[in-house]
């Protein structure tokens, strides 16, 4: 009697995945449930019914400048050189008259500050040609200005035109796989985590709740537990207290003042 051929590995596969079909990856779960997710979100809410972002500026052009130049800066530092500067260009006509050796000299104190002068130029010339001067509103035309990325345009249309998105800093991108909220290797995983499991209405100022917790509470090197509003919900493996802080409205936000 011949003994049965036994089937290959390969065969085994086929048949358990007819056509060798990609197996889709496993929908994301965070670890906080959709009733912990609301408390977070409504705590941080308390904490800071109007959140601001930090960066100064005077209209969506100047916010378009100033989050281009906040890239590997601080908002405190960006503030400082860009206070002068929106004084004299306010507007990339402004910018263009200008030049791009004055700015470079109004931005010199900014890391990366030639490759940046010539960004903001070479922004306001696009913006002058092919958008009559205005900032426009959608992603796909943002990022098309130079040195302006996925992130500058989130911040833009959501504080200069009020559509909410999340633009993943080094804070949030840091507070998401701390805490293990959405945990992601890349701001646009984390991102695209987020929002799907952000809860729509708490959306809209979710971006800054984070970065400002991440800026003044679970703070990079330690995060400060014991301040921490959401300490009791929190699933950190790094938290050193159990004890969520009292839940009181913070002080106005003192804009610029820090890192
Ligand atoms: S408890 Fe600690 S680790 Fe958790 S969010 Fe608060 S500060 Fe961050």
């Amino acid at each position: 009697m011949t003994s049965p051929i036994k089937k290959s590995s390969t065969q085994t596969l086929k048949k358990s995945n007819p056509g060798g079909a990609k197996r889709k990856a496993p929908a994301f779960r965070s670890a906080y449930s959709r009733a912990e997710l609301e408390e977070i979100f409504r705590r941080f809410s308390i904490q800071r019914p109007e959140p601001k972002g930090e960066l100064e500026h005077v209209n969506p052009f100047t916010l378009v400048v100033a989050v281009a130049l906040s890239a590997q800066a601080t908002d405190a530092g960006v503030n400082k050189a860009t206070r002068a500067l929106f004084k004299v260009a306010d507007t990339p006509q402004k910018m263009l008259d200008l030049g791009e050796e004055k700015v470079r000299d109004y931005i010199k104190t900014i890391g990366l500050y030639r490759n940046k002068a010539k960004n903001v130029i070479a922004l306001s010339q696009r913006l002058v040609d092919v958008y009559g001067g205005e900032v426009p509103k959608t992603r796909e035309e943002l990022v098309t200005l130079p040195g302006v990325g996925r992130k500058t345009a989130n911040v833009v249309m959501s504080m200069a035109f009020g559509i909410p998105t999340i633009a993943v800093d080094t804070h949030i991108l840091r507070i998401a796989n701390r805490i293990r909220l959405a945990p992601g290797k890349t701001p646009d995983e984390v991102e695209d985590k987020l929002l799907k499991i952000i809860p729509k209405h708490w959306l809209f100022h979710a971006h800054h709740w984070l970065i400002l917790h991440g800026r003044y509470c679970c703070k990079a090197r330690r995060p400060e537990c014991e301040r921490c509003v959401i300490a009791d919900v929190c699933k950190s493996g790094e938290k050193t207290c159990d004890v969520p802080a009292p839940l009181v409205e913070l002080p106005q936000q003192i804009i610029g003042a820090t890192e």
